[in-house]
């Protein structure tokens, strides 16, 4: 039993992921659940899922090669991969088999691969000029490469000393009060100095403060689910900087304040970073959805017998059907799947569907093969008289 996993090595935030996943089972098998995910392991340890795709439900499998593609969305909001602080994020292909003779897992088998999530934030520079206590202090840009050096220009009276210091304050957040686990709180890194510059008795001049070489940028993410749930799951992570300024008098008197100010990378140069927005289907499934014929029949009360034949010219290869009833034209009743290794032309395959609710009036019934063939339809039930 082995799982192959197929991605690309990065993903934009917004936009999202084709992977293609090649399970092979050795023998037939009972499976609980079958997907690909896209995860990150938080500071604390549990593990966030991004998205997640479903390939398998709970059902069986003949033995053989399942074929399988799935995208996976990214979150415009998603904390990159910030490899300082150790943010990365993988995706997960999992095959849980099911148990023999009772409801849950028995076993997991897993692939993993690593992916690099980007996400650009933009900091446009700007002047800043401000007046306080009959002092003027300017900068002519407040966005700067690391290694780049600003330039604090000051007219000041009656000063003693005026100090510059360069801070960084960065941390990451996270709050995952759903898990058993409850998140440990991270502990919180106090602001760091990174440059301090002095000036004794200033009146009229400049300062020069030099961003080093490995500043790390400015960012500020946070991630919270798009769907309100019960518990409110986020992660965020920002680094901000600022220059914490302070006025010494002659008379004693102490003025601090601070200007904000943006550490930015250079323009990323890759080819393509954005050509992924629209990801492009890499199987290409064509057959006509009439070259799969559904039938069913309601042999007992609570159990559908639903036939499927082969209706094209071609053998159809590691096909799985999946059943799910309809109650009421809304609700899903537990669904159900079956896997065959092989389909030739013009046979049928046999499902039998436990009806484990009341006044189920139709069925769904998804076919997929390696080919990447995606053929849904919609059934009704007519009960057939005992
Ligand atoms: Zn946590």
């Amino acid at each position: 039993m082995s799982i192959e996993l197929r991605a690309r090595d990065f993903a934009v935030a917004g936009s999202s992921i084709r992977t293609v996943t090649k399970f092979d089972l050795a023998e037939d098998t009972k499976v609980w659940w079958g997907g690909v995910t896209l995860l990150t392991n938080l500071p604390c340890g549990n593990e966030l899922p991004l998205s997640s795709s479903e390939v398998f439900c709970e059902g069986f499998l003949e033995s053989g090669t399942y074929v399988r593609e799935r995208e996976l969305s990214v979150s415009r909001r998603a904390v990159p991969t910030l490899i300082r602080k150790n943010v990365h994020y993988l995706i997960r292909a999992s095959l849980s088999v099911g148990k023999l003779d009772r409801y849950g897992e028995a076993f997991k088998i897993v692939s993993e691969k690593p992916i690099k999530i980007r996400s650009e934030q933009r900091f446009e520079p700007n002047p800043v000029s401000l007046t306080i206590k009959g002092m003027s202090f300017n900068i002519e840009k407040d966005a700067v490469q690391p290694g780049e050096v600003i330039k604090l220009n000051y007219k000041t009276e009656g000063l003693k000393l005026l100090t510059v210091d360069l801070v960084n304050d960065s941390n990451i957040s996270c709050s995952c009060p759903k898990y058993a686990k409850v998140c440990v709180h991270i502990k919180k890194n106090p602001p760091e100095i990174l440059t301090t510059v002095e000036e004794k008795n200033p009146t009229r001049g400049y300062l020069s403060i030099r961003v080093p070489q490995y500043a790390e940028h400015s960012y500020n993410y946070f991630w919270e689910p798009t769907e309100r749930t019960q518990w409110s799951q986020t992660f965020g992570a920002y680094s901000h900087w600022y220059l914490d300024i302070t006025c010494i008098k002659v008379t004693g008197e102490s003025i601090k304040f601070q200007i904000p100010i943006n550490i930015v990378l250079p323009p990323m140069e890759e080819a393509g970073l954005f050509e992924e927005a629209k990801a492009q289907n890499i199987l290409k499934g064509k057959l006509l959805p009439q070259s799969i014929e559904v039938s069913v029949e309601q042999k007992e009360k609570e159990k559908l017998v639903i036939h499927v034949t082969n209706n094209t010219k071609q053998e159809l290869k590691g096909v799985t059907i999946k059943v799910v009833g309809i109650k009421e034209e809304l609700f899903e009743t537990a669904p159900y799947m079956l896997g065959i290794k092989r389909l030739p032309t013009g046979k049928e395959v046999e499902l039998n569907y436990e009806l484990r609710e009341k006044n189920v009036q139709s069925f769904q019934m998804s076919f997929e093969d390696n080919e990447g063939n995606v053929i849904t339809k919609r059934i009704k039930i007519k009960p057939t008289k005992n």
